[in-house]
């Protein structure tokens, strides 16, 4: 019987994705892909399929989906289209784990459908965490799942726990590197461009948390993942920027000993670290020296300037639907700056009137979530106009 990790890959065509798979080939006897899904660059998804042989391919725009069949059927790789399929698929009984990459509320219903049928979590994407956390947590924990964080500050604090779990966590310290603006004020952000915005100083990643870096609310969104991930209170999560980003966080014990977890910035390693704990796979990616960075610094994010940050934490303590408010506001947001319909200090403002506008729900049911997601995104689609 092979003992090779069977993965399914939802996003694969994306950052995180196309990172996994390079985790993949220079592991090819520790991994097999058996899911790719892409939602609409159907040339990358036919591409990387006849190189990694998934069982099974799921585009989400269905006007690919003759070209992906086209190409893929000869190769034996069966074809499905469409966001149910996509739920559907997460289900197959060869997976081991599935990788979560896709981008935004998106990634709620395969996250959900996964749990349900048993499947281990491997976690990029964190709105998933941010909009219904509670909910997922505890479905996750009636099934016997576990959720492995990918994004490298979870993935931190996880590798700090490592032999730990039992020792209760006084606190945490996120490390955020501040992005393209920090030590910027509100003034000198009156005429930000996308591609100001665009061009984050340490990562390369996609267009939406590449936008959420610069204003902050990636670290926002992280605070609150960090929550549902490790079960802390509000009181217990601490940011602190760090515009080097080689410490990728860190946790406080309550005997005071604080433990960091370090190296060069490359997704590569917490990705494969979800996949293989609690083991650790030899890799040549370049090795972190000391005398290149001779000083790591830090200092207090600036919370009046990226108050997307501090809308999050408000969100965060409000409980409920509130994290789900502000997801869906951010999503718009971020996708009307990409377009040039608002300003950049726009985002922050209006997914902070989003948040006052909409409808409080204090125990939210999956279908409250629903709800609440869009009855945000309408209410920042019209304030955007
Ligand atoms: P990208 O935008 O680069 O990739 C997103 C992927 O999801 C693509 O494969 C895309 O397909 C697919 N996709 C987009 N929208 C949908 C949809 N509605 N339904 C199904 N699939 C969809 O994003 P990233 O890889 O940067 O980020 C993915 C997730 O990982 C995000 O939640 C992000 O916050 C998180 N993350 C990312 C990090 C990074 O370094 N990039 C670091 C830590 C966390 P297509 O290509 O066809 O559009
Ligand atoms: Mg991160």
């Amino acid at each position: 019987m092979s003992q090779k990790k069977k993965i399914a890959i939802l996003g694969s065509t994306g950052s995180i994705g196309t990172q996994t798979l390079e985790v993949v080939e220079a592991n090819l006897d520790a991994f097999e892909v058996i899911v790719l899904t892409a939602q609409s660059n159907a040339d990358l998804l036919i591409e990387q399929s006849i190189k990694f042989k998934p069982n099974t391919v799921v585009i989400g725009d269905e006007s690919k989906y003759k070209k992906v069949e086209d190409a893929l059927w000869k190769h034996d790789i069966k074809t499905y289209c469409g966001e149910d399929a996509l739920v559907d698929i997460v289900q197959m009984q060869d997976i081991d784990i599935v990788l979560t990459a896709l981008v935004g509320y998106a990634g709620l219903k395969p996250t959900i459908s996964a749990i349900n049928a048993g499947k281990n979590i491997a976690l990029a994407n964190k709105e998933t965490l941010v909009v219904a956390g509670e909910l997922i947590t505890n479905l996750a924990k009636s099934k016997g799942v576990n959720i492995y964080p990918v994004d490298s500050e979870h993935s931190a604090i996880f590798q700090c726990l490592v032999g730990e779990f039992h020792n209760p966590i006084e606190k945490i310290y996120l490390t955020a590197s501040g992005g393209p603006f920090r030590g910027k004020k509100r003034q000198d952000l009156l005429e930000i461009t996308k591609v100001q915005a665009l061009n984050h100083p340490n990562w390369e990643m996609g267009a939406k948390i590449t936008i959420d870096s610069a204003t902050m609310m990636n670290k926002g969104l992280e605070v609150i993942e960090a929550k549902w991930l490790f079960g802390l209170k509000s009181s217990q999560i601490d940011v602190i920027v760090h515009p080097q980003s080689i410490v990728h966080s860190l946790v406080q014990f309550t005997d005071g000993s604080i433990k960091a977890q370090m190296g060069l910035p490359d997704m590569k390693l917490p990705i494969q670290f979800a996949l293989t704990y609690p083991n650790r796979l030899k890799t040549d990616f370049e090795r972190f020296n000391f005398m290149d960075y001779p000083q790591l610094t830090f200092e207090q994010p600036d919370l009046k300037t990226f108050t997307n940050l501090a809308l999050a934490y408000q969100a965060m303590e409000k409980g409920g639907n509130a994290a789900c408010v502000i997801n869906a506001a951010n999503e718009v947001t971020v996708e009307a700056f990409l377009n040039d319909k608002i300003k950049f200090l726009d985002i922050a403002d209006i997914n902070a009137k989003t948040l006052q506008l909409a409808s409080f729900v204090e125990k939210p049911t999956y279908e409250d979530f629903v709800m609440s997601n869009t009855e945000a995104r309408q209410i920042a689609v019209d304030i955007v106009g």
